[in-house]
């Protein structure tokens, strides 16, 4: 057996442990959920066996989110140096977006239809709405005073310019960014590898220095991925072990909704998209990328998970690393269907329950701002509810409704993370087989196994 297939015998074999860990997670969450209705002596256990997981699976969570800023600025940097001519940049730029806006209103489209088609907003009675909103109006209120902040579009734009980038690092990490975050460290990143490919022979230590900064990173979540099976599993048990089923019979027609939408785009649309532009069978896509789906799933976040799709790519994908990590980064900000299309489902079905009638222009702009709202969402577990708020605010739609969707949103923000972190690996496919052509080495690689 030859090295290669030495390698891939091991990651799959790493795959397959991942997945066990989070069946095993998600099965004594269950049997935990059980065990607390049980009484007071069944709370007390299971309280302090999450007190015991529930460390183990943020640690696993901080070791991926430690990386998330060296390797955003260096994947960046070095995308561009890399790729050297800067109109070859502007063709991967144009060609990311062109994909990124077909997937995001493919997957917005897909949502509206099925909430128009189901209607979860009239499946719900005022009892049940009244209690939801009882139960979670504190903490939508949070987030209505911080979508109340949202600003102009001349000062978003204004602001994709940092005025400090290390202070904008700091805050697009620690959430007290003033600014546009993490889309300003991108910028950022971009202006300088720019300014450092038109002055080769000047910037190349730091080229080097950026180049060692980004393999430390890689090396750092190669390590992370060996507690994956154990951090995932810790992540899903505490999720479950957590979760009402209660509100999930009180919302299940909405649930059907997102989960039923989310998996028509990622099995359908993906597997069309993919096979039309780049030939390599969905399957083999699938399961050479499952990795990064595990850890988006129990993570909830794009941004944590984005060191995994790099990994990925490069080891699984064979795609080209100046394509590759330009896409990934800029995507695990930018390209977010699974959030557009939980956008667009929301607010149409937060109007349906308070019963106003949205006309087709203003559908229409639900979808526009959904897809940009997708755009805009930081990469973070509940990162997309400050923009659905937004969006309620611009049809007329009460905001403090968002209450009715948050106690089962951490279990669609997992599934809809999932769905944005392989769209984003669907777009690095995609345009890698369109810049390197589909004779591209990696591409062939996938499509034979
Ligand atoms: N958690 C999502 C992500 O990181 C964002 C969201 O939809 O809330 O991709």
């Amino acid at each position: 057996m030859n090295t290669d297939s030495n390698k891939s015998v091991q990651a799959h074999g790493g795959h397959l442990k991942i997945l066990v860990g989070l069946a095993v997670g998600i099965l004594l969450g269950l049997v935990a959920h059980a065990v607390q209705s049980r009484g007071d002596s069944g709370r007390e256990f299971v309280e302090s066996v999450i007190g015991f997981t529930e460390p183990v699976g943020r640690m696993f969570l901080r070791m991926m989110q430690m990386v998330v800023l060296p390797l955003v600025v260096s994947a960046l940097f070095l995308a561009v140096v890399d790729v050297g001519d800067l109109r070859r940049l502007g063709r991967i730029g144009l060609t990311t977006l062109f994909f990124t806006a077909i997937l995001s209103l493919s997957a917005v489209m897909i949502g509206t239809l099925l909430v128009n088609l189901l209607q979860p907003g009239k499946a719900l009675s005022a009892e049940t709405r009244a209690v939801l909103t009882e139960k979670y109006s504190a903490r939508a209120g949070e987030n209505v005073t911080r979508a109340a902040a949202a600003k102009s579009l001349g000062q978003t734009l204004v602001d994709l310019l940092p005025e400090n980038p290390v202070q904008e690092m700091v805050g697009a990490v620690d959430g007290t960014s003033k600014g546009n975050g993490m889309l300003a460290v991108m910028c950022f990143a971009l202006l300088a590898g720019i300014a450092a490919s038109m002055q080769p022979a000047e910037t190349a230590v730091l080229a080097g220095t950026m180049r060692g900064l980004y393999s430390i990173s890689m090396m750092i979540i190669g390590w992370a991925l060996k507690l994956a099976p154990v951090g995932a599993g810790c992540l899903v048990f505490a999720v479950t072990a957590q979760m009402g089923t209660d509100i999930l019979r009180a919302l299940w027609v909405f649930v059907l909704v997102v989960i039923g939408g989310l998996l028509l785009h990622l099995l359908v649309v993906y597997s069309v998209v993919l096979k039309s532009f780049t030939g390599i069978s969905p399957l083999t896509f699938f399961r050479r990328i499952s990795n990064a789906m595990f850890v988006a799933f129990s993570t909830s976040s794009s941004s944590a998970t984005l060191s995994t799709s790099l990994k990925v790519a490069h080891d699984e994908l064979k795609l080209n690393p100046e394509t590759a990590n330009f896409v990934l980064t800029v995507g695990a900000t930018g390209n977010q269907n699974g959030t557009a299309l939980f956008e667009g489902v929301v607010v149409l079905f937060l109007a349906q329950v308070f019963s106003v009638d949205l006309s087709l222009g203003q559908q229409f702009t639900v979808v526009l701002m959904s897809v940009l709202a997708g755009v805009g969402t930081a990469g973070v577990p509940g990162g997309s509810i400050p923009l659905i708020i937004v969006v309620l605010k611009s049809v007329g739609v009460p905001a403090d409704g968002i209450a009715i969707v948050l106690g089962v949103d951490r279990i669609l923000d997992m599934s809809r993370t999932l769905v944005n972190v392989v769209g984003d690996l669907v777009v690095a496919t995609c345009v890698d087989a369109r810049i390197q052509g589909p004779r591209a080495v990696g591409i062939q690689d996938a499509v034979s196994d």
